[in-house]
């Protein structure tokens, strides 16, 4: 059978997408592959496809996935299509693992899910052995293949074991998938993993559906509410934040703003975890708050934002996870609240951690680029897509593209800024934070002020012109850029505070070499004014079901009411039963018979044999019942 025949018959999809078909040929024909593609783009079914059609010849596929909350999920939805798959891992007890294994030699599963820590034990690889010996293994599957590389942001130790797979059996082919994307861990990935041998498969990273906006923190919460009540009521989606404490009062805060929210990071046991995911996935409203803990491989379609009210680490961290927006295709939308505070912490994380300095100089170089980012009055697509190596025009889909910020020459207030900073520790000796800075700056007289006579600096009040907004964004862009440092001083209470201290480039700003240009903080009230007109003037692609007319979409809701019921009762999430858009495709086209029900996308053979009849009855409703034309309306 051709791969393109078991894509129809067994995914139910028309066609392959983007680079699928070729690295399915590639693998399929025993080629060793590296895959790169943005998350959704459908990195699984590379891996899926030759697994299915070896499968055939008897083999086996093993994936390596560090994903364990989540492979009951992935392999119920295999079983979905009809495909023999199973897992191993520590959820499962010692007979149910002696059952699977018995199954896997007696060659009854085309495809194996196994924890990584799982495949390097002595009994694992014993197995594989007698597999290898009977020329059983059909391909090697390595998921999330970002996690050998400490480079990478989910850098797990028990990745590095799997070169064994190489070593052990050369010549088994081996996929390795990740949506990371940044050279170094690319090239980190081919050396760990030993895959010299492989081809590079890389994917335009871009996601058109997703919409990026970074705003100017103020007041993150009060902003998050009002994103979320204004254009994702009642939509599915997640809120990073850094601490565990945060994301427990903002889970909280939604909660009472009517916004149904659960948090989730590494702190909650681990049972309550696993059902908050559960609940996430199942249910298709929910607001999930998150620290990092949360989301590899989620892979719910229908996520309508990814909300970040704390900076990332980097551009990899922030374009995965606001990679879990829009799966689907339709629209969605990655938001982050962004402020001085976040440069402060971001920086000091770096400085205060005991790695090597050489480390320490990759994270502030990564960091400097999300900085860079989140400052930016272009396009952010283009800057996106230009770090992972790729030219692009501007998007017309980001805020700076769809309301091109006002900015103004902040040079002079900058430089105002660097030699208050300078004069008032070259006369007190000891460095300061950035309120007292400004309020010299501004000329406030202050008790502090007072106590060290700074009203008498040349600088003192030379910036009363400038409101404390604009010189805290001349602060933030000078941090940004590097032009200003943060020194931590440790108190007697054993606190610390940030002081401000200059730096070898902040030389270039104050001798006027370089330009400081800024967003026009004023104008950004009136932008998202206007952008909420945007929004309302244009129909939303959000709803799989908005183009539906009345009765197409009753049957849609009908058509979920009763997939809900198949998910409950098969305790898989809905999505894995029909994506929305299967079911939204279905009640426009109302088929009648079996033959036409197969013609929509992602209805496969098993899931038409399964379900088909069901969803003709559901689809045809009360008014297909014969003699019902010709009952009286009047007894209704
Ligand atoms: P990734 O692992 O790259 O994040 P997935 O493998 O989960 O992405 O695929 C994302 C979504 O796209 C899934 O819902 C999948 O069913 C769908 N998909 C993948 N390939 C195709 C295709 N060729 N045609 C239609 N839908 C596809
Ligand atoms: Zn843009």
């Amino acid at each position: 059978m051709t791969a393109l025949a078991v894509l129809h018959e067994v995914f139910g999809f028309e066609s392959f997408r983007g680079a699928q078909a070729e690295i399915v040929a590639h693998v399929g024909a025993g080629g060793d592959a590296l895959v790169l593609m943005p998350t959704g783009a459908g990195k699984s079914l590379c891996y899926q496809m030759p697994a299915i059609q070896r499968a055939r010849e008897g083999r086996t596929t093993i994936v390596v996935s560090p994903l364990i909350a989540l492979m009951h999920d992935q392999v119920g939805a295999l079983r979905e299509l009809g495909v023999s798959a199973e897992l191993l891992n520590s959820t499962l007890d010692a007979q149910q693992a002696a059952e699977v294994e018995r199954r896997l030699l007696r060659g009854d599963l085309t495809l194996l899910y196994a924890a990584p820590e799982r495949i390097t034990t002595p009994r694992f690889l014993a197995l594989l052995d007698t597999l290898h010996t009977r020329g059983r293994l059909a391909l090697f599957a390595i998921d999330e293949a970002h996690c050998v590389s400490q480079w990478g942001h989910d850098f797990r130790p028990e990745y590095r074991g799997l070169a064994v797979l190489h070593e052990r059996y050369a010549d088994v082919p081996r996929i390795a998938l990740t949506a990371t994307a940044d050279a170094l861990t690319r090239e980190d990935i081919v050396e760990r993993l030993q895959l010299q041998g492989a081809r590079l498969f890389v994917s335009s990273f871009d996601r058109p559906n997703i919409r990026y906006t970074i705003v100017e923190k103020r007041d993150a919460t009060a902003q998050l509410v009002r994103f979320i009540e204004r254009e994702h009521a009642g939509e599915a989606g997640i809120v990073y934040c850094q601490s565990r404490r945060k994301v427990e009062e903002l889970a909280d805060t939604l909660c009472r703003h009517g916004i149904e929210a659960l948090p989730y990071h590494a702190g909650l046991p681990a049972e309550v975890r696993q059902a908050h995911q559960d609940r996430f996935l199942r249910e298709d409203a929910l607001v999930m708050v998150a620290t990092i803990a949360f989301g590899m491989g989620i892979d719910k379609p229908d996520v309508r934002f990814v909300a970040h009210v704390d900076l990332p680490k980097n551009i990899e961290g922030y374009y995965q996870e606001t990679g879990r927006a829009g799966r689907d295709g339709l629209s969605a939308d990655a938001w982050m609240a962004y402020g001085l505070q976040d440069v402060v912490n971001q920086r000091r994380m770096i400085d205060e951690s005991p790695a090597p300095e050489e480390f320490k100089a990759i994270l502030r170089g990564k960091l400097d680029a999300l900085l860079s980012l989140a400052e930016s009055t272009d396009c952010r697509r283009v800057r996106l897509l230009a770090y992972f190596g790729e030219d692009s025009q501007a998007c017309m889909n980001c805020d700076n593209c769809l309301h091109p910020p006002t900015t103004w020459d902040g040079t002079e207030a900058a430089r105002m800024l660097l030699s208050t900073i300078y004069r008032v520790q070259q006369t007190s000796g000891i460095a300061f934070g950035a309120g007292h800075i400004l309020d010299v700056l501004r000329g406030k007289a202050t008790e502090k002020v007072a106590q060290y006579g700074h009203e008498r600096l040349s600088t003192f009040g030379i910036g009363a012109a400038y409101s404390e907004t604009q010189l805290r964004a001349v602060l933030r862009q000078l941090l940004a850029l590097g032009a200003l440092g943060v020194q931590p001083v440790a108190l007697s209470s054993g606190r610390s505070f940030d002081t401000l201290v200059l730096t070898e480039a902040s030389r270039a700003v104050l001798r006027g070499e370089r330009t400081v240009r800024l967003r026009e903080a004023a104008a950004s009230a009136a932008r998202s004014e206007a952008r909420r007109r945007d929004r309302s003037a244009r129909p939303r692609l959000a709803a799989a079901a908005a183009a539906l007319d009345a009765a197409a979409q009753a049957r849609f809701e009908a058509l979920k009411a009763w997939r809900a019921g198949v998910a409950r009762e098969h305790n898989l999430p809905a999505y894995v039963i029909f994506h929305d858009a299967t079911l939204a495709a279905i009640a426009e086209r109302r088929p009648r018979q079996l033959d036409a029900l197969a013609q929509i996308s992602g209805m496969g053979a098993a899931k038409l044999e399964k379900y088909g009849a069901a969803v003709l009855v559901v689809c045809a409703g009360p008014d297909d019942v014969p003699g019902d034309a010709d009952a009286d309306p009047g007894q209704r």
